[in-house]
């Protein structure tokens, strides 16, 4: 799609070609486009190496999806930079002197009556929610276990009349699921553990490309930004889904990669950096030999791939106050049962993103995720239009929007969910993460196949950040006088 100044003259081989006809072998080969695989091609690239880099969609940028929309753009997977010091991400952003906004998150709150809900009692119920994370019980338990446990003991203290009002405590733990699910990208937070590695990185949370984009971080990464000439080294190939990496014991042999349309590469090594739900549906296929037991059980047991949605409305007008940028929607507990179990229920965060004007962004996860994902367009654009004017409408006409884009991560073959977290297993698969990243090696020590994405980072998992880390990592597992 966006850039792109891929090189189309490799030649494709079908068939079961003789060693005569076979193309020369790539350096490196690397097995999706997105964050971790264009680090990857950029550093092998910049040290002078062949690399093939095989991209499933019609596209490069994986989980991060800049797409036009009204009078700018906006992001269907990943939208901001999460913390400043020490990235990757934001250091190419600054040095290519491309503009980063901070993005104030601050919320206001209205309640499914109408009317609005009380801010400051919720910031500060959230923030201690959100805080208990950095204090996790010394035995792993469920998040939403824990986070309930201590929340209790805290009202007890600070505000011990809530404690009569058992509707409110109960619509306040509900609100607080969905909160944490949109964060972790949980279908509940009593499926996330205590036990997690996760750390943030220092500065603003919250910094958007905003009508520049995220796709900028690939252009630059693939020294296409400002019709930069790309890599002489470097082709990309569209299109073009992996089926199977056959990978050699001997020393003198390639990593031979066949596609779904019958073409084979070869290279001395590749990097894989497909999703971990790519991996848990078809490692079985995708790998001969197969992957040794313990990378299986990181995989199928160790890690779980969460999902978040966007559902982005873009209006005739601004309804909402100028410079809002977060609301949350808390339910009253009369108004939720009369809902029965309608998904809208499950509809908690509405924020503006910054690409585009008069846009909305209503967040979904989880099954809820799965299912908007599903549905006929107008049945979900006529239930958050509802939702937004139960919550948002009172004394105002809220317009019809004029258009309307979902993501669609779990229908997507080659994603298949939004990003990872530490399930409640993963504390009995502590280095699971670890473990996916380690390399299968020939019968000399060399590594073969290496591993990257976001899956395999142990503390910066779930973000771009992270994703480009390991791309770096892998990159120079293969450059041993880089340095890191
Ligand atoms: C809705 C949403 C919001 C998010 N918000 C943020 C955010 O604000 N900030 C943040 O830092 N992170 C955010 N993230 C997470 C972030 O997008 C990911 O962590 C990151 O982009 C993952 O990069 P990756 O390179 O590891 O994987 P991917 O981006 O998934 O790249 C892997 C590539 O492999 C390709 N592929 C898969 N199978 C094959 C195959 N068989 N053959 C060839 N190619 C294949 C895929 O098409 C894909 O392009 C968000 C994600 C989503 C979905």
């Amino acid at each position: 799609m966006f850039w792109l100044s891929v090189v189309l003259c490799a030649v494709a081989v079908r068939g079961n070609p003789t060693p005569a006809t076979m193309p020369e072998a790539y350096d490196t080969i690397i097995i999706g486009m997105g964050a971790a695989g264009c680090t990857a091609a950029s550093t092998l690239s910049k040290a002078g190496k062949r690399v093939l880099g095989l991209e499933a969609m019609d596209r490069v940028g994986g989980r991060v999806n800049t797409v036009p929309f009204g009078d700018g753009v906006v992001e269907l997977g990943a939208e901001w930079i999460h913390g400043q010091f020490p990235s990757r991400v934001y250091d190419l952003a600054i040095q290519n002197n491309v503009s980063i906004l901070p993005q104030d998150l601050d919320f206001d709150v209205y309640r499914s009556d109408g009317s609005s809900g009380d801010k400051q009692l919720l910031n500060e119920l959230m923030t201690f929610s959100l805080g208990v994370v950095d204090d996790p019980p010394e035995v792993p338990e469920p998040l939403g276990q824990y986070i309930t446990k201590r929340l209790m003991d805290y009202i007890k203290t600070n505000h011990p009349a809530l404690l009569q009002d058992k509707d409110f405590i109960d619509n306040l733990l509900e609100f607080l699921d969905l909160v944490i699910d949109n964060y972790e990208s949980s279908n509940s937070w009593n499926d996330v553990s205590t036990e997690t590695r996760y750390a943030e990185l220092d500065g603003h949370q919250h910094m958007s490309w905003h009508r520049n984009g995220y796709k900028t971080l690939f252009q630059i990464l693939l020294n296409t930004y400002n019709n930069g000439p790309g890599y002489p080294t470097l082709d990309i190939k569209l299109k073009k889904e992996v089926s199977q990496i056959s990978w050699p014991q001997d020393p003198n042999a390639d990593v031979v990669v066949t596609c779904t349309d019958g073409t084979t590469y070869r290279a001395k090594n590749v990097i894989v950096t497909v999703s971990l739900g790519v991996l848990k549906e078809r490692h079985a296929t995708l790998f001969t030999p197969g992957l040794p037991q313990a990378k299986i059980t990181a995989i199928d047991k160790g890690l779980t791939l969460g999902l978040i949605g966007k559902i982005i409305l873009r209006f005739p007008e601004k309804f909402w106050e100028e410079g809002k940028q977060n609301f949350y929607l808390f339910w009253d507990k009369k108004d939720k049962e009369a809902m029965g179990d309608d998904w809208g229920r499950q509809l908690v965060q509405v924020s503006f993103p910054m690409g585009a004007s008069n846009v909305m962004t209503v967040w979904t996860k989880g099954d809820v995720a799965k299912l908007v994902e599903t549905l006929p367009e107008d049945v979900v654009k006529r239930k958050v239009m509802e939702l937004v004017r139960r919550f948002m409408g009172k004394g105002k006409t809220i317009p019809e929007p004029i258009a309307m884009l979902r993501s669609s991560w779990f229908s997507n073959p080659y994603t298949r969910g939004s990003y990872t977290y530490d399930n409640i297993l993963t504390p009995q698969y502590p280095n699971a993460r670890a473990t996916l990243a380690e390399p299968l090696l020939d019968s000399s020590g060399a590594p073969r196949v290496l591993f990257a994405g976001e899956a395999t980072d142990n503390t910066h998992f779930s973000t771009v950040h992270g994703a480009t880390d390991t791309g770096f990592r892998e990159a120079n597992r293969l450059l041993p006088t880089a340095k890191l």
